[in-house]
């Protein structure tokens, strides 16, 4: 699953485009039904943003396109020409460069100021945390925040990688309930959360301590770190139980 971090990465790199008018082009099936071309083809790209999991691309006229990479989604810029290979779903061509998105999935697009209803984005400068705080609080108090930390409502951005990590770093167990937990916790969780990330989008990923290391050691206390599914959609947790102790844990 691509992070708030590698979409942050890709809007980035798609700076090279803004400002310039875009040939447009949509050679997979799936995506040049939508209709797409005919009404972006020599449009200007004028801004483009990470918001939440959302690369959000803008064109003159209020036109907003909407790409959502889900699991296997891949933004790649390269010099204008370089041989395809496969049917991407997207391609932006400028004077010297091109975007091309592959596997796009969800692409569609918007009017402008219709962006869809997120949390505040965790890599924001600086994030809001209050409206975080207020919106977490505002869940049921037995939700646990393993869980409630990926849901794009409450805060946008935070994927499963850096939910481990973060709580990790807080030392909080992703099996605490969000009623069991003060609001200084959640805040360091939080502000944990942007400094990893943020780390991530401006330097080399940062080490891993917990994420997909279950049955390896934990680098702080030297417990076997566990995974198991949590929430909703069983999405894999995993934590150290020696040091991020609390909640209610699936028995091992
Ligand atoms: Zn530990």
């Amino acid at each position: 699953m691509p992070e708030g971090d590698s979409l942050h990465r890709a809007a980035r790199r798609l700076q090279v485009l803004v400002g310039e008018q875009v040939e447009v082009e949509t050679p997979h099936p799936r995506a040049a039904v939508k209709g797409l071309a005919a009404r972006l083809d020599g449009r200007t790209l004028e801004r483009v943003e990470a918001v939440g999991k959302n690369l959000l691309l803008s064109f003159d006229g209020g036109l907003v396109l909407r790409s959502h990479l889900r699991m296997n989604g891949r933004w790649r810029v390269q010099r204008r020409g370089a041989a395809p290979l496969g049917k991407p779903w997207l391609v932006l061509r400028g004077g010297e460069h091109e975007a091309v998105l592959w596997n796009g999935e969800v692409l569609e697009l918007l009017g402008a100021r219709a962006a869809p209803r997120l949390g505040p984005d965790i890599l924001a400068e600086p994030p809001d945390y209050e409206t975080m705080l207020a919106r977490l609080r505002g869940e049921r108090p037995e939700r646990e925040v393993g869980d409630a930390l990926l849901d794009q409502r409450l805060v946008a951005g935070i994927g499963n990688l850096w939910k481990a990590e973060a709580l990790w770093e807080a030392r909080i167990s992703p099996w605490q309930q969000l009623g069991e937990l003060g609001d200084s916790e959640l805040l360091v969780v939080l502000e944990v959360a942007h400094r990893l990330m943020r780390a991530s989008v401006e330097g080399p990923r940062p080490t891993r301590r917990v994420y997909r290391r279950a049955g390896r050691g934990c680098p702080r206390c030297g417990g076997i770190v566990r995974s198991a599914p949590q929430g909703d959609h069983a999405r894999t947790a995993y934590w150290c139980p020696s040091c991020q102790v609390g909640g209610n844990a699936p028995p091992s």
